[in-house]
């Protein structure tokens, strides 16, 4: 029997643990008994049974068949489901509850870009909706099906390497292709390389999620996001085929090419890319970890860093001073020696904040960036605490979020909103945003930077709070759009690397002025003339 539980799982599917100094917090903070610690709140156990069953007629239904085989075509109930939802915190609870009301009539495994084209044909004279999907770890609900129509999942058969070109150091890969795969790949190939792109959903993540929704991973501020890794890339459109050259940078009028970074599936099906690589070098890398008196304190080191030319670190990150209280108790750091020594020294419990550093390069630009980032460190009242928070760090950096499920179980909340900001708004818009967040009782609110620029940063807000039990997604509707609003009353941007999608379209055209979207839409109706391709408000488009 397949369950609704089967498709939320995140991660290892079998990941349950709470580590024992997540449920002291949870004991702490939320007030749980070991009774309420056992308890397991939608679960998610029933049967997936669909009340929708796939529209498409016998006719259509043939056609696809003849493209792609009949092993590549699925619409039981299951394949429907599982298609139907990303990793937003309400997709989960939809699924956790039993709530699938309009999912995809039939997934399509496309082969070849040729069994695309074809399928789009069929699509478009048919007025069949399409959503491309990779990993489907979206957390702005880009891959729901409002339509129904077909999902095309390219990870079954899109998802192998080209070509690695080791003079121009770049790699040509299937879209479909999942983080570690393609890393693993190039560590191995010729002089070893790395891709350089390690969003927290590495692993469950695609080539083509990452260009579609525009993301940003953990060493993007010595390697920049996707949009500056990507040098070329094939775009199958409903209009046409798109294919841009590969060359260093140009100047040959507008950048079309922009248009698909972001484009979240409304444009067309993203099949190739041409992206940068970097020379893999573990073992030059450099590590730095720091305390700071408070978040001002770190904030302004890391700008002076940035600010003052003395090389880029490639993981730069900042907790604020809650996320620092939660790590160090979840690491059992309270209380120890070490903990005692900082707190002789002014780093104490309630401001105190970690910042983690990581370079990679060749041994003497590390060793000269690190040297130079202690320095601005210690002028800003940083302690340097060595380099093993930030390596123990980085061997967890993606497990943390495959917490989000067992915490649900125990009727906890767990969401995450990030946003990018000019360096003169941070302190501001962090306030803010956290004062809100706080209005709700028992809420823990961790903050950090990760994504960092000459002139600002973003911000990144993660919360935990127990459930409204029994009005579950109302009520965390309401409290997701206060923060919504506190983002842009206190000039956040909507999104800096999750995208937009469905969750965040509503605020698009405030964000971006009437006359962009109605640029955004002409573009649309070009390549895409009858709405086929992702509808029903991503990105705030028509239909
Ligand atoms: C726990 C967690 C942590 C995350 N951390 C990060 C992070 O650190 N950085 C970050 O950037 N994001 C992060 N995300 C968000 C998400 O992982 C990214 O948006 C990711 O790039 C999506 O990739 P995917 O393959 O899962 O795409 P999907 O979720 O399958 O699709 C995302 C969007 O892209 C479109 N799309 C997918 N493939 C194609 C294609 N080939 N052609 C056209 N359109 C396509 C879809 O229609 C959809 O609109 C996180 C998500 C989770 C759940």
């Amino acid at each position: 029997m397949k369950t609704y539980r089967d498709i939320f799982k995140w991660g290892d599917k079998r990941e349950t643990i709470i580590d024992k100094g997540t449920i002291t917090i949870i004991k702490e903070k939320f007030g749980y008994s070991d009774n309420d610690i056992n308890q397991k709140h939608l679960y998610g156990e029933k049967e997936v049974i669909l009340e929708n069953k796939c529209c498409l007629g016998a006719d259509i239904i043939e056609k696809f068949i003849n493209i792609v085989g009949s092993d590549n075509l699925d619409t039981t109930d299951y394949a429907r489901a599982s298609h139907t939802y990303g990793k937003y915190y309400a997709d989960l609870l939809k699924l956790r509850i039993g709530i699938v009301p309009t999912p995809p009539d039939a997934v399509i495994y496309p082969r070849s870009e040729d069994d695309i084209v074809k399928i789009l044909e069929i699509c478009n004279q048919h007025k069949i909706a399409v959503t491309p999907l990779g990993g489907q770890s979206s957390v702005t609900r880009g891959v729901e099906t409002p339509l129904g129509g077909v999902s095309l999942d390219l990870t079954k058969h899109l998802n192998k390497v080209l070509e690695v070109n080791e003079i121009n150091s770049t790699v040509t890969v299937q879209t479909g292709i999942y983080g570690p795969v393609l890393e693993e790949y190039l560590n191995n190939y010729g002089n070893k390389y790395s891709c350089g792109h390690f969003p927290q959903s590495f692993e469950y993540s695609t080539v083509g999620g990452w260009v579609a929704a525009k993301g940003a991973g953990q060493a993007s501020t010595g390697y920049g996001k996707i949009e500056h890794m990507v040098l070329s890339m094939r775009v199958i459109t409903p209009h046409g085929i798109i294919d841009t050259k590969t060359y260093p940078a140009s100047a040959q009028g507008w950048d079309l090419q922009q248009l698909f970074f972001g484009s979240e599936g409304t444009l067309g099906v993203i099949t190739q890319v041409t992206m940068k690589v970097r020379k893999y070098r573990p073992k030059q890398t450099k590590y730095a970890s720091f305390i700071f008196k408070d978040f001002e304190a770190a904030v302004n080191a890391m700008r002076n860093v940035m600010q003052n030319g003395v090389g880029l670190p490639h993981l730069f990150r900042i907790s604020d001073t809650e996320e620092t209280e939660v790590a160090f108790k979840t690491k059992e750091f309270d209380g120890t020696f070490a903990d005692k020594f900082l707190n002789t020294l002014g780093y104490k419990p309630g401001s105190r904040c970690l910042m983690f550093v990581a370079v990679e390069g060749s041994t003497s630009y590390t060793k000269q960036v690190i040297s130079a980032v202690k320095k601005i460190a210690k002028k800003n009242g940083g302690f340097s605490i060595g380099s093993s928070p930030t390596k123990k760090w980085l061997e967890q950096r993606y497990s943390s979020a495959y917490l989000r499920d067992p915490l649900m179980d125990l009727g906890i909340m767990t969401d995450t909103l990030e946003t990018a900001v000019m360096w003169d708004n941070l302190i501001p818009l962090w306030k803010a945003v956290r004062d809100y967040l706080k209005k709700r009782e028992k809420t823990v609110v961790m903050v950090h930077i990760s994504h960092v620029y000459e002139n600002g940063a973003n911000l990144y807000f993660t919360f935990l709070s127990p459930m409204k039990k029994g009005d579950e997604l109302n009520e965390y509707a309401e409290y997701h759009r206060g923060i919504i609003e506190t983002i842009q009353a206190n000039k956040g941007s909507l999104s800096h690397h999750h995208g937009v999608g469905r969750t965040l379209a509503p605020w698009i055209e405030k964000e971006l002025g009437t006359e962009s979207i109605k640029i955004m839409q002409a573009i649309k109706d070009h390549l895409d003339p009858n709405g086929i391709m992702n509808p029903g408000n991503t990105l705030g488009l028509k239909p």
